[in-house]
Parts: structure tokens; C-alpha cells; sequence
């Protein structure tokens, strides 16, 4: 159920692209051009509430006010780590948690959104997955939890990076995540180029395809985690239904803009899959793609049932990629001391009662 729905009566603003936003405007007797304006207030300058576009007159607030609702998640918790990362706990309407994750200069400002409360997917090694799905998001709690880091940070005018690798699946939630990123990208909004935002899933194969005839075309990142379909069908169970192979042959299809690659994201795990066979294993998969492999060191946690490599594991896996010639960087883990780090989003469940706290968060949830 959507939150307008719970809200009960109007549109929410937050999630009208432009074009939409000026034929909604005309039943309130407002002129379609003051679209772009009121716009600008949203999504550059990310106001809150009708009374901050200073620049429309009373009465057209008023109409808005009138005809509109414009959702913003409260902000119910914020963390910060000894290394600069913040996590923030979202509440939206409807009382639902969230999490998204800031990540000061590495190197641009980052901010790491959710897509969905909770995830379907059940890695075996992500605590996200423990909440299960509880909801989608809709594109304008997506856009949302960007408006109010922005704000909040006072980052309105620096170029952010974006990846959707907070809580979720993004393909999982595809309209309403493809949504946001159309009115993240509107240059008469918060203009974010695309450039700048990463797209992570585990791989769902028909909207992959999908992806591809997108007009807005994020940077792709794979969630892989697994060199043979039996290790990953244990670590990524939706790997049962869109084996190896398939995923591959999907990636190989994909359209890549000139100088691109796919980044193949590789959570690694002390004796699951970090052997110097899986190094090599995984180079060979990746053999003829335009990839970079991104492996992240498990970042271990209470209810998780694997083990964070040695430092000498890491490095050993790190190198035998390097030697079949495939770009790796081996992610160092930011925030980990307050669970903002890969695979450590979540959401204690009772979301629902005032006094629940966020016990974890983000990071992969690679989506
Ligand atoms: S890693 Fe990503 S896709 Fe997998 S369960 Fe966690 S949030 Fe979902």
C-alpha cells in the first residue's frame, strides 16, 4: 500500500516528473510554466513545506497546499562514524523505517539510498535480508531520501554521487525506482547526471533487459558473490532463477556508453568463496566484458553465518585477479563501527512501535 494511500486524499508532488507536474497544475488554476519554478524549489533547493517557494504567491501556495501533499521521510536517528560516514534513519508516512548512508569524499560526496523496506532476495549474507519485504518505496520517498540528505548537509549545489545500495532490490521495485532516477536526473531539477548514479542488483534478468532501453542509463553494478552456480545459489538464492550464465549473457548484452564497465560487486567470505580458484574462476567468467570487480571483505555481524577473510586472504584473492588482468579494488569498508557498512542495514522488525531503533544498516544491501 502506498503512504498517499494511508494519507488518504491528494498527489504527492515528490513523485510527479515535470511533464506530469505541469498538466496537474491547471485544475488548480495554476499556470503550467510555473512548473519548472516549482520544481526548482522541490528538487534543487529541496524546501519542505509551500510556505519556503517564496517566490509563487500566497494564493497559488494555498492551491498547492490544497491539491498536493509532498512526502518527506523524518529523520528518526542519525549516526556518525569515526570516519566521517553518516547513517540516517528514515520514518515515513506510514511509520515504515528506512536507512541511507552518506559517505563524505570518496571521492565525491555519496549517498547510498533504499529502494524498498526490506528485500525479497535473502543473501545469506546481508542483514537486510532478515526483515524480509515489507514494502516498496515509491519514487518520491526514493527522491526523498535525497532531497533531505542534501539539505541536511547542506550539499544543495555540489555534484553527489547516488547509488541505489541501501535496503532493497531496486529492479525489484523497477517503476518506481526507474522514476526516481528520471526526476533525480531532470535538469530543471536536482539534476544529478547520470554519471554519477550506480545502479546494484543481484541481477534479475527480464528487467535487466528492460534496463537496457532505458532513456536514463545508470552505472550498472552486479552483485555476483559466487563463482560457480552452486556456491552462488547459496549466498544469492535468486541466483537459483537466473543462473550464472544467463546473468552473464544478459550483462554481455548490455549496453555500455564508450569507456564504461560494469562493476561486478564480490562480497568475500572467509571459506566460501575466497580461494585463489575462485579468483581465477571469476576472471574467467568475466572474460570478454568491460568489468572491474569491486570485492568487499565481509563486514561481519550478530545473525550472519559467515566470517570476514584475514587480511592476508584479501589480499591474496586481490592478487590473483590482478594477475589474469582484471581491474579489481578491494573496498575499504567505511562506518563499519556504526553498521553503516556493506551488508549491515537493518531494520529491527515492530518498525511500527515509536520506541524501535535501527539495529544495523547498510551496505550491501546491494540491491
Ligand atoms: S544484499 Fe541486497 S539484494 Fe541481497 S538481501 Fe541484501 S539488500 Fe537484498
Amino acid at each position: 500500500m502506498r503512504w498517499d494511500d494511508v494519507a488518504g486524499a491528494t498527489r504527492d508532488l515528490a513523485e510527479l516528473e515535470l511533464s506530469e507536474l505541469e498538466g496537474a497544475l491547471t485544475p488548480s488554476g495554476i499556470e503550467p510554466y510555473r512548473a519548472k519554478q516549482i520544481y526548482r524549489w522541490i528538487h534543487r533547493r529541496a524546501v519542505l513545506d509551500w510556505a519556503q517557494m517564496t517566490d509563487l504567491a500566497k494564493r497559488h501556495r494555498t492551491a498547492l497546499a490544497e491539491a498536493f501533499h509532498l512526502s518527506t521521510p523524518n529523520i528518526a536517528a542519525r549516526d556518525r562514524s569515526s570516519d566521517g560516514t553518516e547513517k540516517f534513519l528514515f520514518e515515513l508516512a506510514d511509520g515504515r523505517r528506512i536507512e541511507a548512508v552518506y559517505i563524505p569524499k570518496s571521492p565525491a560526496d555519496t549517498f547510498c539510498v533504499s529502494t524498498q523496506v526490506g528485500c525479497a532476495m535473502q543473501c545469506s549474507f546481508c542483514l537486510t535480508a532478515k526483515m524480509g519485504l515489507e514494502r516498496n518505496l515509491t519514487a518520491g520517498e526514493i527522491v526523498g531520501q535525497v532531497r533531505l540528505l542534501r539539505s541536511e548537509l547542506g550539499l544543495l549545489e555540489q555534484p553527489i554521487n547516488i547509488v541505489l545500495m541501501g535496503m532493497g532490490e531496486p529492479l525489484h521495485n523497477y517503476d518506481a525506482t526507474m522514476r526516481a532516477l528520471r526526476i533525480l536526473t531532470c535538469p530543471d531539477g536536482a539534476a544529478v547526471s547520470p554519471r554519477r548514479v550506480t545502479l546494484s542488483t543481484v541481477g534479475i534478468v527480464p528487467a535487466l533487459a528492460r534496463l537496457a532501453d532505458e532513456p536514463v542509463m545508470p552505472n550498472l553494478a552486479i552483485s555476483l558473490h559466487g563463482t560457480t552456480d552452486e556456491q552462488r545459489t547459496s549466498l544469492v538464492p535468486v541466483n537459483r532463477r537466473y543462473p550464472l550464465a544467463e546473468l552473464l549473457a544478459a550483462c554481455r548484452a548490455f549496453p555500455l556508453k564508450r569507456r564504461n564497465r560494469i562493476t561486478f560487486e564480490y562480497v568475500l567470505i572467509r571459506g566460501v568463496n575466497d580461494s585463489v580458484a575462485d579468483a581465477r574462476r571469476l576472471a574467467g567468467l568475466l572474460t570478454g566484458l568491460r568489468a572491474k570487480v569491486n570485492v568487499i571483505p565481509l563486514n561481519a555481524a550478530p545473525g550472519i553465518p559467515h566470517e570476514r577473510p584475514t587480511a592476508a586472504q584479501i589480499d591474496r584473492f586481490g592478487k590473483a585477479l590482478a594477475d589474469c588482468h582484471v581491474t579489481v579494488s578491494i573496498r575499504k569498508s567505511r562506518g563499519r563501527d556504526i553498521r553503516a557498512a556493506c551488508g549491515q542495514l537493518l531494520v529491527e522488525t515492530g518498525q511500527q512501535s515509536p520506541g524501535q531503533r535501527l539495529a544495523g544498516m547498510l551496505g550491501a544491501t546491494d540491491g
